[in-house]
C-alpha cells in the first residue's frame, strides 16, 4: 500500500504525460518560455487571481513574497505553531521575527483568538513592528479567512496565504490561493497539485507587486536580463515541470479533486465514532493533502502507527514537533502558549490518501485501526 500513490497517477496519465514531456525536451526551451507562461495563465484563472508568478519551490514563493513587501529586521510575522517548518523558516531567513500562534483542534488551522492575543502581546511589548500574518491551509483546508482578514484589517497587517497544501480547496465558493493580500503554493510531488520535481507559485492581484516578483525571481532584472536593478534570487519553474503541471491540472480539475473528497467520505463513514476524524466546517471544501485522525494519547498514536506498519499500512505524523520547539527557533521568544499544537503533535496520524485510493483499501485501513483500538 502507498501513502500517496504517485506511480498509479503516472500510469493513469502516461500517454499524455510522456508526449508532453518529450515535446518540451524536443522544443529545446527549458527554462521559462511559452509553456510556463501558459501554465501561469491557467493557474491564475483557476484560482481567480490576476497574476500567477511561478518559481523554484513553495519555500522560495513565501520568501519572495516577504521580500517583495520589504519585510526584514525589526518586523514581526505571525506564523501558526502547527505547520511545516518552511512557513516560519522564511521569516527568519529575511531577518524578521516569527511570532507563533496556536491552531484550532478541529480544523488544524489558525485559532483566531490565539492570533489576536499574539498580536496584542507584540504590540504591548513594543520592540517589533507587526507586519504580516501568515496563514496555512493545512492538510488541504482553507483557513478561517473571514475572521483572519477582519483581524488583519483591524491591526493593519498584510495576510500571506501559505497554500502549499491547500491548492484546490474552497471557502464560500472562493478557491484557495486567492485569499489575503497574496498567496503561495508548492508543486512538490506529494502536494495536492504536484510536479515531477520542485516547483512553486505566487498569486497576487497587485500589478506592482507582480512586476517586482518577476524581477526578484530572475536576479533582480530590470528592463532585460543583464540589467540588474536590485538583489534578487534565481528561482524559476522549468518548462518540463510546466508541461507536467499542465497535464496534471486537467486531471486535478476533471476528477482528482472529486476523487479525494470521495475517499475522505469513505474514511469518515468507516471511522466516525472510532477516532476523531477531520472536521470540514460548513461552506468549506478540502483538497485533502492529508487525511489526519486524532488518537487519545501519544502512546495510543505511536502504538497504532507501529501496528499499521507491521501490516504494510504506511502512515505519517504531520507534525511531530511544534514550531516553537524546533532547535532552529530556540532563540525565538514565545508571545503566547500553544497548548493545542502541543496536543496535536502527540495525537495526530495521517492515513494513506490520494485520488487513486480504492474503497477496499480505505476499508482495510479502517478495519486495522478498529482492530487495534478494540
Ligand atoms: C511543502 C510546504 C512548504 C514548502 O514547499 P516546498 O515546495 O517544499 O519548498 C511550505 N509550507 C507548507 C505548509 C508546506 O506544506
Amino acid at each position: 500500500m502507498q501513502f500517496r500513490d504517485l506511480k498509479k497517477q503516472y500510469e493513469a496519465l502516461k500517454p499524455e504525460m510522456d508526449q508532453a514531456i518529450l515535446d518540451t525536451v524536443a522544443s529545446a526551451g527549458y527554462i521559462g518560455g511559452p509553456r510556463v507562461k501558459a501554465l501561469e495563465e491557467l493557474l491564475a484563472a483557476y484560482c481567480g487571481v490576476k497574476h500567477c508568478i511561478t518559481c523554484g519551490n513553495g519555500t522560495d514563493a513565501l520568501q519572495l513574497m516577504l521580500q517583495a513587501w520589504g519585510i526584514g529586521p525589526g518586523d514581526a510575522v505571525f506564523v501558526p505553531d502547527f505547520t511545516f517548518f518552511a512557513s516560519g523558516e522564511v521569516v527568519s531567513f529575511v531577518g524578521a521575527t516569527p511570532v507563533f500562534y496556536d491552531v484550532d483542534l478541529d480544523t488544524f488551522n489558525a485559532d483566531v483568538n490565539s492570533l489576536e492575543a499574539a498580536i496584542q502581546a507584540v504590540k504591548a511589548e513594543g520592540s517589533l513592528h507587526p507586519k504580516v500574518v501568515i496563514t496555512v491551509d493545512l492538510f488541504g483546508l482553507p483557513a478561517n479567512y473571514d475572521a483572519i482578514e477582519a483581524l488583519a484589517a483591524k491591526h493593519d497587517l498584510l495576510v500571506l496565504e501559505d497554500s502549499a497544501q491547500g491548492f484546490g480547496g474552497e471557502f464560500d465558493g472562493q478557491r484557495a490561493c486567492s485569499f489575503g493580500d497574496a498567496a503561495t503554493t508548492s508543486f512538490f510531488p506529494a502536494k495536492p497539485l504536484g510536479c515531477y520535481g520542485d516547483g512553486g507559485a505566487i498569486f497576487t492581484n497587485d500589478d506592482k507587486v507582480a512586476e517586482l516578483l518577476r524581477s526578484l525571481c530572475v536576479h533582480g532584472k530590470g528592463s532585460f536580463k543583464y540589467d540588474n536593478v536590485r538583489i534578487g534570487v534565481n528561482s524559476r519553474l522549468d518548462a518540463v515541470q510546466a508541461a507536467v503541471l499542465d497535464v496534471k491540472l486537467k486531471a486535478f480539475a476533471d476528477y482528482e479533486l472529486e476523487a479525494v473528497n470521495k475517499a475522505a467520505a469513505w474514511y469518515d463513514a468507516a471511522l466516525s465514532g472510532v477516532v476523531k476524524t477531520p472536521v470540514i466546517p460548513d461552506g468549506y471544501m478540502s483538497s485533502w493533502a492529508q487525511y489526519t485522525i486524532q488518537l487519545p494519547s501519544r502512546e495510543v498514536r505511536d502504538g497504532l502507527q507501529d501496528a499499521l506498519k507491521a501490516q504494510g499500512i504506511p502512515t505519517m505524523v504531520y507534525y511531530p514537533k511544534p514550531m516553537h520547539c524546533q532547535t532552529a527557533f530556540s532563540g525565538v521568544k514565545a508571545y503566547v502558549d500553544c497548548p493545542n499544537t502541543e496536543k496535536l503533535c502527540d495525537t495526530v496520524l495521517s492515513l494513506p490518501m490520494h485520488p487513486y485510493l480504492e474503497k477496499e483499501t480505505v476499508q482495510t485501513v479502517a478495519d486495522a485501526i478498529k482492530a487495534y483500538l478494540k
